[in-house]
C-alpha cells in the first residue's frame, strides 16, 4: 500500500516551512511596508520592485485550463532540473535511500541524486531501450524510494511501453517519476491523465523544449495535492521569478504558434531520419519520438568532430551505454538539416 507519510523524510515532515511576507499576507491592501522592497520603484518600468506571487497562481490557473489538470497539483521549478532535486531532497534520506535509474537516461536524475548523497542503483534498459521489469524488481530495497523514468527517453528517443510504466506503478510503493520533456513530440499519450489513478505518480514537464522556452528556465511538477503540498514546503518561496511568469503567460496564449512548431518538428523529423538513412557509415537510424535523432554511425567520435571542425554542433553519446557509436542529433530547420546532410554525406569513411 502507498503511504506518503512514510515515504517523507522524517525532517521535512516535521519542517514548519519559512513563511515569505507575501505569503502572510496576500489581500488586496493599498500599502506594502512588509517585505523590504523599494518603496519608490524599479529602475524598469515593470512593478519589478515587489517580490512575484511565491505560489505562481495565474501562470498555474492557465497551465492547469490546458492540461486539464488542477492547479493545485502542480509545483513549477527553475527549469525541471529543479523539480528533480526538490523531490530527491523532500523523499530520500541521505545515505539511507535509494533511487532506480534505467540508462542510458537523462544525466541529471543521477547528478542531483549523487549531490544529495542519495545512493544510485542502475538497471539499464533492454537492447531495445525498454524497461528490463524483472531487472527492476530485482533492483528494489525497502530503501528504495524512487524509479525514474524518462518517456520518450533521452537520449534513445523512443517512448517507454506504457504497460511497463503501469505495471510498476501497479506494483511499487514509493514514487515513480515519469518525466514527459518531450511529450509533444510523441505518438504516446501522456500520463497527465492518469494522475488520479496513481497516488504514487508524479510526471514532469518543461517549457525548454516544445514550448521553445529553455532560457527562462520553467518546470512543471504535476503530482497529488499531498505529494505537491510537502514539495512546496521545501521550495525556495520565489523560486520563479516574475519576469518568467510574465513570459509564460504570454506564451500560453499563443498555443497555436507553439502547436504549428510541434507540427513542423515532427514533420522536419521525417526527413531527417530518411536523410540520415541514406547517409553512407550510418548504420542505424534509431526510431524516435522526440525532437532528436539517435543515430549510430562508424567512426562517431571522428564523424562529430568533423561536424564540429564545420561549426555544425551534434551530441557525441558514444561513450554512454548502449550508444556506442551513437550521436544524438536535435531536428534543425530544413536548412540546417540540409547542411548538416550534405556535410555528412561529403565525410570520407576509412
Ligand atoms: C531537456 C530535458 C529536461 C528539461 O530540463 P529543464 O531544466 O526544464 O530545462 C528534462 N528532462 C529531460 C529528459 C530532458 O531531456
Amino acid at each position: 500500500m502507498f503511504d506518503l507519510n512514510k515515504l517523507i523524510r522524517p525532517n521535512i515532515r516535521d519542517l514548519k516551512p519559512y513563511s515569505s511576507a507575501r505569503s502572510e499576507y496576500s489581500g488586496s491592501a493599498s500599502v506594502f511596508l512588509d517585505a523590504n522592497e523599494n518603496s519608490f520603484g524599479s529602475p524598469l518600468t515593470k512593478w519589478y520592485n515587489r517580490y512575484p506571487d511565491p505560489l505562481q497562481w495565474d501562470l498555474k490557473k492557465k497551465i492547469a485550463a490546458i492540461k486539464n489538470v488542477p492547479a493545485e497539483g502542480m509545483l513549477l521549478g527553475n527549469g525541471s532540473d529543479e523539480c528533480i532535486d526538490l523531490l530527491l531532497r523532500a523523499f530520500c534520506e541521505p545515505a539511507v535511500d535509494e533511487i532506480v535509474i534505467c540508462p542510458p537516461t537523462y544525466g541529471m536524475y543521477e547528478v542531483y541524486a549523487r549531490i544529495n548523497n542519495v545512493r544510485v542503483t542502475e538497471v539499464p534498459l533492454l537492447p531495445d531501450f525498454q524497461l528490463n521489469l524483472e531487472g527492476i524488481e530485482d533492483a528494489l530495497t525497502p530503501a528504495t524510494r524512487i524509479i525514474w523514468i524518462c518517456s520518450p527517453n533521452n537520449p534513445t528517443g523512443n517512448s517507454i511501453d506504457r504497460e511497463a510504466i503501469e505495471a510498476i506503478l501497479n506494483n511499487f510503493d514509493g514514487l515513480v517519476v515519469v518525466d514527459e520533456a518531450y511529450i509533444n513530440y510523441s505518438r504516446q499519450r501522456s500520463f497527465l491523465s492518469e494522475l488520479k489513478d496513481y497516488p504514487n505518480l508524479v510526471v514532469l514537464q518543461t517549457f525548454s523544449k516544445a514550448w521553445g522556452l529553455a532560457a527562462l528556465r520553467l518546470g512543471i511538477t504535476y503530482a497529488s495535492t499531498d505529494i505537491i503540498d510537502v514539495l512546496n514546503k521545501i521550495k525556495p518561496p520565489y523560486n520563479i521569478n516574475e519576469a518568467t511568469q510574465e513570459l509564460a503567460l504570454k506564451a500560453l496564449d499563443k498555443l497555436d504558434e507553439v502547436n504549428l512548431m510541434i507540427r513542423e518538428t515532427v514533420q522536419e523529423r521525417d526527413v531527417l531520419v530518411r536523410g540520415l538513412s541514406e547517409v553512407p557509415g550510418v548504420e542505424r537510424v534509431f526510431p524516435t519520438d522526440a525532437n532528436f535523432v539517435l543515430v549510430r554511425i562508424r567512426e562517431a567520435t571522428r564523424v562529430y568532430e568533423y561536424l564540429r571542425d564545420r561549426g555544425i554542433i551534434v551530441r557525441n553519446r558514444s561513450n554512454v551505454l548502449l550508444c556506442d557509436d551513437c550521436l544524438r542529433i536535435t531536428v534543425g530547420t530544413p536548412q540546417q538539416d540540409a547542411q548538416l546532410l550534405t556535410a555528412l554525406k561529403e565525410f570520407n569513411h576509412v
